[in-house]
């Protein structure tokens, strides 16, 4: 019989995103939704605490093993932020458009030396909600803020997220080429290679 996990993300794209990348295992992944769970609370300063409560908040209300992505922007002239706040930069309700003009407000006027950014991104898989041996894995993406967005794909901060070496924004990227190098693929692969030596 086919094994279970649950994605315990109620983020559309991003859980696009983690289903593709989680392809190689041939587990049946079942988004967290469906099986009527509903959003973890998120209240720590730190990527990998946040992404551990969301996936033993998933394994518990469903009684299966259950993956999270905890995962952010983080800019150095603002000292990381937003960080974990990535999602909620601008305010309730959560809103893309509204973070990232708030983002291109916070760097205004500053020059490119000064637009430095990476994304960040903490995987964490449990097979039971007590689970004391989770699996972790994390990827970083730098790049630099755009002081206009650019490109149509990706989610999020994407039309900022300026890549110099592909003269690309995330945004602009075919998805696969997306997964292949962003902080999530490189997560993804890291928590794959560990999968492959302790299967769930
Ligand atoms: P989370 O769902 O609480 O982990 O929030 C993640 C937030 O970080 C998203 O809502 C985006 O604002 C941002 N983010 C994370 N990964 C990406 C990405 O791959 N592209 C663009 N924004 C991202």
């Amino acid at each position: 019989m086919t094994k279970q996990l649950v994605l315990a993300s109620n983020n559309a794209k991003k859980a696009q995103e983690m289903q593709t990348l989680l392809a190689p295992l041939g587990l049946e992944v079942i988004p967290q939704a469906r099986l009527g769970v509903g959003e973890a609370d998120e209240p720590f300063f730190t990527f990998i605490e946040n992404a551990l409560a969301k996936a033993r908040h998933a394994a518990q209300a469903t009684g299966l093993p259950a993956i999270a992505d905890d995962s952010g922007l983080c800019v150095a002239t603002l000292g990381g932020a937003p960080g974990v706040h990535s999602a909620r930069f601008a305010g309730e309700p959560k809103s893309d458009a509204r973070n990232n003009q708030y983002l291109l407000e916070k760097l205004a006027n500053l020059p490119e030396s000064q637009r430095g950014a990476w994304y960040y991104c903490c995987l964490v898989l449990v097979r039971h909600p007590a689970d004391p041996c989770p699996l972790v894995a994390d990827g970083q993406w730098h790049g630099a803020i755009l002081t206009a967005p650019r490109g149509a794909g990706g989610f999020g901060y994407d039309p900022l997220f300026w890549l110099p070496e592909l003269k690309q924004s995330a945004a602009e990227l075919a998805a696969a080429d997306k997964n292949a190098i962003s902080h999530r693929g490189i997560a993804m692969q890291k928590l794959l290679e560990r999968l492959q030596k302790q299967p769930l």
